[in-house]
C-alpha cells in the first residue's frame, strides 16, 4: 500500500467481475469452493437480510487455505471480455491511469490480471491471509455495507474527470461518482430506472471507440 499518486487529469475506475472478465468468476469461484455456505448465505445476501461486508468472508473463511492455488488457477483461466487488451492500448497512448476495484481478493484478481499488470495503475480489493487452516480475510477499504467501498477510492483522486465502468448494483454508487460512465447489465437498468446518463457497452471495442472519438 503506502502512498498512492493520485493526482491526474482523467482516471478510469474499472469493475472486475462481469466488467473485465465475462462471466461472474467470484461467485463461480465461492459456488464452487464453498458450496454449502455459499447455499446458506447467498439468500440472505440477495434478500439484503446481510451485507456484502459480512456474508462474502462468511462464506470465504469456510474455505480451506489448501485450497487457494486450485482458486488461482481457475481465475488465471478466466475468459477476458473482448477488446480488453486494445483498451489498455488506448489507454496508454492516451496517458489516462487504469484503477480496478473489485470486491473480490486482490490474489484473485491479479491471478487474472497478471499478464496486463504493468499497464494497470492499481488493483483495489480485499486481502486474504493464507497463514491459518481457512482464509481469513481483511479489507483496508470496506465502509458501510461493502466490503470494497468503491466510491470512497474515488474520492481519493480529488480533482480529476472520473470515468467509471461497470455492470452491477454494487458499480451503482461509484457510477453516481463519476463523471462519464460506461454500463451494461443491471447497472445499466439501474441507471435508466435513475435517468441517468451513461454509455452502454458490451466489448471494451465500444468503449475504446467511444474515447477515441469523443475524448
Ligand atoms: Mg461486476
Amino acid at each position: 500500500m503506502g502512498n498512492v499518486k493520485t493526482d491526474f487529469k482523467t482516471v478510469i475506475f474499472s469493475d472486475f467481475d462481469g466488467t473485465i472478465t465475462e462471466e461472474e468468476t467470484f461467485s463461480l469461484l465461492m459456488k464452487e469452493f464453498a458450496p454449502e455456505a455459499s447455499a446458506r448465505m447467498v439468500p440472505r445476501l440477495l434478500s439484503g437480510e446481510i451485507s456484502l461486508r459480512e456474508g462474502v468472508p462468511a462464506v470465504l473463511e469456510t474455505i480451506p487455505s489448501a485450497l487457494f492455488p486450485a482458486m488461482e488457477e481457475r481465475m488465471r483461466r478466466a475468459r477476458l471480455r473482448e477488446g480488453f487488451e486494445p483498451f489498455l492500448d488506448t489507454l496508454s497512448r492516451r496517458g489516462i491511469p487504469l484503477v480496478v476495484l473489485s470486491g473480490s481478493l486482490e490474489l484473485l484478481v491479479m491471478a487474472t490480471l497478471a499478464p496486463y499488470r504493468d499497464r494497470i495503475l492499481r488493483v483495489v480489493s480485499a486481502d486474504v491471509d493464507l497463514s491459518g487452516e481457512f482464509l481469513r480475510v481483511t479489507s483496508p477499504h470496506a465502509d458501510r455495507d461493502e466490503l470494497v467501498y468503491k466510491p470512497g477510492v474515488l474520492e481519493e483522486y480529488g480533482k480529476a474527470k472520473k470515468i467509471v465502468i461497470g455492470d452491477s448494483v454494487t458499480d451503482f454508487s461509484m457510477a453516481r461518482a463519476g463523471d462519464l460512465v460506461f454500463a451494461r447489465s443491471i447497472l445499466a437498468r439501474k441507471l435508466d430506472e435513475e435517468s441517468r446518463k451513461y454509455v452502454k457497452f458490451e466489448t471494451f471495442f465500444d468503449i475504446s471507440n467511444f474515447l477515441e472519438s469523443f475524448l
